[in-house]
């Protein structure tokens, strides 16, 4: 944790859940506050649940979010949901550059960058996310991609109220497998003093520096509690309220 900085703990349930999952929201919304007054929280649901979702933390602590965005506003992209839509929608954040995005639909840092700016235009918070692979990890480069990738995606202007940035190393991300705390911490520290450099010392020691990957209730303490980690990013354990609820508490 960073001194003076309010943690966030994010939840991005990816492509899951269907009207049911509302109940397990609301549970998250109700339970939020006591589980953590001093976080904020978000869950950034699919697009299709965004609307009700909305509705079901409305009143408490919570928030909710998008998983992605398209860089315009609005025209002829089939298929593709806009951040003013979002917004629309009761969105406060939106994800950007998830590494499933940069894998599965081929997205460049710039592509990246124009939709963190896209979220801002729609007064979005943008979850600016960057990691390494195993491969990149093993052959000794993790600092050059994180450098690589801030330096690509992550816009001037950005600013510590409408940008956090999520370090997700690709090969933690739903597999179980997490860094040693000394290596999150590392590259966290590595995050920030590049973000110096990049956005000015201002901006960067007061800008939200996520973990992700693996995060679980039973992890969540070591992490959340190495400096310069400023919360979390949790894909598969913010999926049920028990789960995502005992990470907050864990801040
Ligand atoms: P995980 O996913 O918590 O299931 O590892 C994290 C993420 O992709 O944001």
């Amino acid at each position: 944790m960073t001194p003076n900085i309010k943690p966030l703990i994010a939840g991005n349930w990816k492509m899951h859940g269907t009207s049911a999952s509302l109940s397990s929201l609301e549970a998250m919304a109700t339970g939020f506050a006591e589980a953590a007054s001093d976080a904020d929280g978000v869950i950034c649901v699919p697009a299709t649940l965004l609307e009700r979702a909305a509705g079901v933390v409305e009143g408490s602590s919570l928030q909710v979010g998008g998983q992605d965005c398209h860089p315009a506003e609005k025209g002829a992209h089939t298929g593709d949901i806009s951040p003013e839509m979002l917004s629309d929608c009761g969105a406060i954040y939106v994800i950007v550059g998830h590494s499933e995005r940069r894998a599965d639909h081929g997205e460049s840092d710039g592509v990246v960058a124009d939709k963190a700016k896209a979220a801002w235009r729609a007064g979005l918070i943008a979850i600016i996310c960057i990691g390494e692979t195993e491969a990149q990890r093993k052959a000794g480069e993790t600092f050059n991609v994180l450098e690589e990738q801030m330096a690509g995606s992550v816009p001037a202007g950005a600013s510590a109220t409408n940008t956090v940035i999520a370090y997700e190393p690709v090969w933690a991300i739903g597999t179980g497998l997490t860094p040693e705390i000394a290596d999150i911490e590392a590259a966290h520290a590595h995050i920030r003093q590049h973000l110096r450099k990049q956005l000015g010392a201002e901006t960067a020691d007061s800008m939200r520096l996520l973990y992700g990957g693996s995060v679980k209730p039973g992890n969540a303490g070591d992490i959340l509690s190495v400096e310069n980690v400023d919360g979390a990013l949790i894909g598969g354990a913010s999926l049920k309220a028990e789960d995502y609820l005992g990470i907050v508490g864990s801040v």
